[in-house]
């Protein structure tokens, strides 16, 4: 079965939820890293300085986020990783090792269901009031939390000062979640 074993595991095409998606193309077995996410590596000074006059508008973006020093963008020299949607009952996620990201299988993948991770993208202070609304979530599942943000919910006043005095960590620095280019 050699010519199975190297027949890829998956293909882009057009997606229901978004833009692009990645595809099964044979079943993938839950456990299986699926691909690693590639792109330049990049301060999040440089990832904000980067797309601080995009549009937000789509609600599209390539980063994501390995630790408090390293983004990695897709959008310069990614790979196949940066059209994985998201999705809120997602059947992959996301796996930070030594530094980099790889997507993994968290449950058997039928051929041809799209493959999908939660983004997780975080909430900040300095979210324009339409934020829900830019990063609304069409990913058809039953328990579709609406967004692609994390938490659900804009946080209560009460709970954000409390975060706040907690650690003083820049908002939505959240390791494993897809970062965002800001206004
Ligand atoms: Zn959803």
């Amino acid at each position: 079965m050699s010519a199975t074993r190297k027949s890829p595991l998956y293909k882009v095409r057009r997606s229901k939820i978004h833009g692009f998606g990645v595809f099964a193309t044979r079943a993938i077995r839950k456990g299986t890293r699926v691909i690693e996410y590639l792109g330049d590596r990049i301060s999040h000074k440089v990832a904000d300085q980067r797309y601080e006059d995009k549009d937000e508008d789509d609600g599209h973006t390539f980063l994501f986020i390995v630790d408090r020093g390293v983004v990695i963008d897709a959008g310069v020299d990614g790979n196949d990783a940066r059209f994985i949607n998201h999705g809120c009952d997602p059947n992959c996620e996301s796996v930070i090792e030594d530094r980099r990201v790889f997507i993994e299988a968290i449950r058997t993948i039928r051929p041809g269901e799209e493959l999908k991770y939660d983004y997780q993208i975080g909430r900040a202070d300095s979210d324009p009031a339409n934020v829900d609304e830019i990063y609304a979530c069409r990913c058809g599942a039953e328990a579709c939390r609406g967004t692609m943000l994390w938490p659900a919910r804009r946080p209560k006043k009460r709970a954000k000062k409390k975060a706040k005095a907690k650690s003083r960590a820049k908002s939505g620095v959240k390791p494993g979640a897809k970062k965002r280019a800001r206004r």
